[in-house]
């Protein structure tokens, strides 16, 4: 393939945002310049004023393929991911029957994922109660790195660890050098403040948010943060929810632990303040908090404990999720976003004076670099071709066309976003474009060179 050039008055470089030419040879990215240095008689395509950003990477999704493929499956999650901007996902071992807990699990995701995907993916391996002895071989196996539980996952298929499992496990994780993420809420205070609760106030938001309190995440994370110092194991802690525990985090990397940090687009746009009682779509865990919470959410982000974005997009059939009763004890908890992450981010950063280089660095170089991805997340010479076409003038309301995953339903239904994906590249071909998928699903597994 010949070399072609995609130009932009927009331009996000991890440098700044700029008016210039991404090259693309083949699939890769040659490099990126000015209009005026594109060579004569080369293919053009200009966006305008349009943005280019760098094809975001999701570091966590739940895409159930295979064994639960009636909540998602590789074909609709990475088609929303198109839709998104994505051009990279990686899966959660969780969910998906088996769990990727072993090398043999990890082969069965490859053929439940092969010619169905429409944008590369990589997976997490499990740390589970009892697959110590397989933790060393899943990283030639394939896998980015680990995802434990230190609390009841909610879902058959997949085990939490107790700290004495994790403490057999550690040593395991630390030989691999790979990240170790971790849902970080534990079971005692939890149960402590369930059973203060008064019955038969299920329906209420306040009731759920409680029986899942700060502390439980707190606890949790003063746990790991001990644990990493001791064993000096990649710590990342998955979907921050309280910004009491910024304060520790921002301790612990004060003190130089291997330690980074992950939140949602849910905890940084919605508050608990704003969920109607009985509105199940709304729960996922740990729970979204109060609007202050949310705030300092923002200010941790800015200032860099918070390292990345992800979407934790964790979606089920729509019964699950028991919208008749209402009732938030029984609700699946998880909320689907992919196709939307990107202009829910871009209403909030604007709001807040941040702009597309902030979220290419949360959204495609964080997640990146903590899978460990070295071509993609960044719009730079010898990275994938992958990109992200956005008319960021533009705003919309969040309909169900707009959601692509298997059900389309979704907190953010009914919302007015500013930011429309208008198109995504993947390795130098276009796979969406204003609401159309193109040609075939040509994602594949990312392969370290
Ligand atoms: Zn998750």
């Amino acid at each position: 393939m010949s070399l072609r050039a995609f130009l932009s008055r927009r331009v996000v470089t991890p440098e700044g945002v700029r008016p210039g030419a991404v090259l693309v040879d083949g699939a890769r990215i040659r490099d990126v310049v000015s209009a005026e240095q594109v060579p004569a008689d080369r293919a053009i395509r200009d966006f305008g004023d349009l943005a280019i950003l760098p094809g975001l990477v999701d570091s966590h999704v739940h895409m159930n393929d295979p064994g639960r493929t009636d909540w998602e499956g590789f074909q609709t999650a990475t088609r929303a991911a198109a839709a998104g901007g994505y051009t990279l996902l990686v899966d959660m071992p969780l969910n998906c029957l088996p769990g990727t807990n072993t090398a043999s699990a990890l082969e069965a995701k490859r053929v439940a994922a092969r010619d169905r995907c429409w944008v590369d993916w990589m997976a997490w391996g499990g740390v589970v109660a009892d697959n110590q002895e397989h933790i060393e071989s899943l990283p030639a196996a394939g896998v980015a790195g680990f995802k434990c539980f230190l609390v009841h996952p909610g879902v058959d298929g997949f085990t939490m660890v107790t700290e004495k499992q994790l403490r057999t496990a550690l040593p395991h994780v630390v030989r691999t050098g790979l990240p170790l993420l971790v849902h970080a809420e534990l079971q005692g205070p939890i149960d402590e403040a369930t059973a203060g609760l008064p019955e038969g106030t299920w329906d209420a938001y306040r009731t759920y948010m409680e029986s899942r309190p700060d502390e439980a995440e707190l606890a949790a994370i003063r746990l790991l943060l001990s644990l990493c110092r001791e064993y000096k194991f990649r710590l990342h802690i998955v979907h921050l929810a309280t910004a009491d525990a910024l304060p520790m985090l921002r301790a612990a990397r004060g003190e130089g632990l291997p330690v980074s940090v992950e939140t949602c687009p849910h905890y940084l746009h919605l508050t608990a303040e704003k969920i109607a009682d009985g509105a199940t779509l709304f729960k996922c865990a740990p729970p979204i908090r109060c609007g202050e919470n949310r705030e300092k959410l923002w200010a941790g982000l800015r200032e860099g404990t918070i390292d990345l974005v992800a979407t934790d997009h964790s979606p089920c059939p729509p019964a699950m999720k028991r919208m008749e009763e209402g009732d938030f004890r029984s609700a699946w908890g998880g909320i689907a976003s992919l196709s939307v992450a990107l202009p829910v981010m871009y209403t909030e950063a604007s709001a807040r004076g941040c702009g597309l280089i902030d979220i290419a660095r949360w959204m495609g170089e964080g997640p990146a670099n903590l899978a460990g991805c070295r071509r993609k997340g960044r719009l730079a010479a010898g990275y994938d071709a992958d990109f992200c076409v956005c008319d960021t003038e533009r705003g919309f309301v969040v309909n169900e066309e707009r959601l692509h995953f298997r059900h389309r339903i979704s907190p953010y239904l009914g919302e007015r976003l500013r930011g429309v994906v208008k198109a995504t590249y993947l390795r130098g071909e276009m796979v969406y474009a204003d609401g159309q998928f193109c040609g075939k699903a040509i994602g594949v597994e990312y392969a370290h060179d």
